[in-house]
């Protein structure tokens, strides 16, 4: 196409931004015929860093990349949005409370949600990376209301790659064998990662794996606790794996998933499953002309439900202390 896509991203000049831009500028994201304009947000703090990167992005000399503009204003960075990855997020300090924390984020999320409502094109779709991602796409949304709610999404593709990962390794099957994998709920610790209707090379996971006690001993915790052992082992949290889920994520949702596979997307529930409405929780989800759908009929076992159940409490509590504070 010709006429580029504008792609904001915020948090520009942070690890993961670091990680994100330059694939995004080489065409993985959106396509290798497909030209796009970055839109780089930062903090004033983080506008001299931000103009390094985009120092290097010039240097790449992308055929695809049709222009750089660095801002320290949402209202400015959002206009003619075409796809939003929304990175920068107020990270958790030593002794920060719970609800300071929402606060704090309710200041980045509500005026970007604001500034997308003003001035993003029609077609806009936008990925929350930056945490409590689930709750932070929930106050952008409800700053936004002329933006359709299914237009924002919260990232759970790391913990879906993560979780096809850990199946791999126990199973021995390359990932590209692998399929219909969910993660379910929130993206934190109480998610729920459910191989009960995934396939290994074609045959039901839990046959091949063998070993109930494998994938809730094991495999659950591993993948919910993936992003702290990265902490621990790296002395910095996961950013290129970080990057290419948000990568694969957006690609996904644009171009297309596999046929008789799906992913998992933290969305506006519709009640599916009984997740409460309006809830941006996760899901299995196909994309097709551009939309996600949630995968429906899917049997829960007692396991997975209460798993669900679990996840989606921790969402509920999120809600309404952010609705507490007036960031609803
Ligand atoms: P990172 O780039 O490492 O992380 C950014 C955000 O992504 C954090 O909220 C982090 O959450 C979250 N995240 C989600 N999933 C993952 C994952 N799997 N692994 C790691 N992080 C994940 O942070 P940096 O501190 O390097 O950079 C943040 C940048 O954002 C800074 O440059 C800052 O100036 C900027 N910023 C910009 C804002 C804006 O544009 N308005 C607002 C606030 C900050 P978690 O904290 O839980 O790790």
């Amino acid at each position: 196409s010709t006429v580029p896509v504008n792609v904001t991203v915020t948090g520009a000049a942070g690890q993961i931004g670091y990680a994100l831009l330059f694939r995004i500028a080489s065409g993985q994201m959106l396509g290798p015929d497909v030209r796009v304009r970055l839109k780089m947000l930062e903090i004033p703090q983080g506008v001299k860093a931000a103009e390094g990167t985009a120092m290097e992005l010039e240097d790449c000399a992308f055929p695809l990349l049709a222009g750089i503009d660095i801002y320290d204003d949402a209202t400015q960075a959002f206009d003619g949005v075409n796809v939003g990855l929304l990175v920068g997020a107020r990270p958790r300090g030593a002794g920060m409370e719970r609800g300071d924390l929402l606060a704090a984020n309710g200041g980045i999320f509500g005026p970007q949600g604001e500034a997308i409502n003003a001035g993003a094109a029609d077609d806009v779709r936008i990925l929350v990376v930056g945490n409590p991602a689930n709750t932070n796409a929930l106050i952008a949304s409800a700053h936004a209301p002329d933006v359709p709610a299914d237009r924002f999404n919260a990232m759970m593709r790391l913990d879906h790659n993560r979780a096809l990962a850990q199946l791999a390794l126990r199973t021995g099957a390359p990932v590209s064998e692998i399929s219909r994998v969910t993660i379910w709920g929130n993206h934190s610790a109480k998610q729920h990662p459910d191989i009960t209707h995934a396939l290994v090379g074609g045959r039901p996971a839990a046959e091949v794996v063998g070993d109930d006690a494998w994938v809730k001993g094991e495999f659950v915790p591993t993948v919910a606790k993936r992003g702290a052992a990265i902490i621990d082992a790296r002395g910095a949290s996961s950013a290129a794996s970080a990057a290419n889920a948000a990568i694969s994520h957006v690609h996904d949702w644009v171009l297309g998933t596999p046929k008789d596979d799906w992913t998992s997307v933290a969305m506006p529930s519709d009640g599916s499953y009984d997740v409460p409405e309006g809830l941006v929780s996760s899901f299995p989800a196909s994309s097709e002309g551009g939309r996600w759908e949630i995968v429906q009929g899917l049997e829960l076992d007692d396991y997975t439900r209460a798993g669900i159940d679990a996840s989606v409490a921790e969402l509920v509590e999120e809600r309404d202390a952010v609705k507490e504070l007036g960031l609803l």
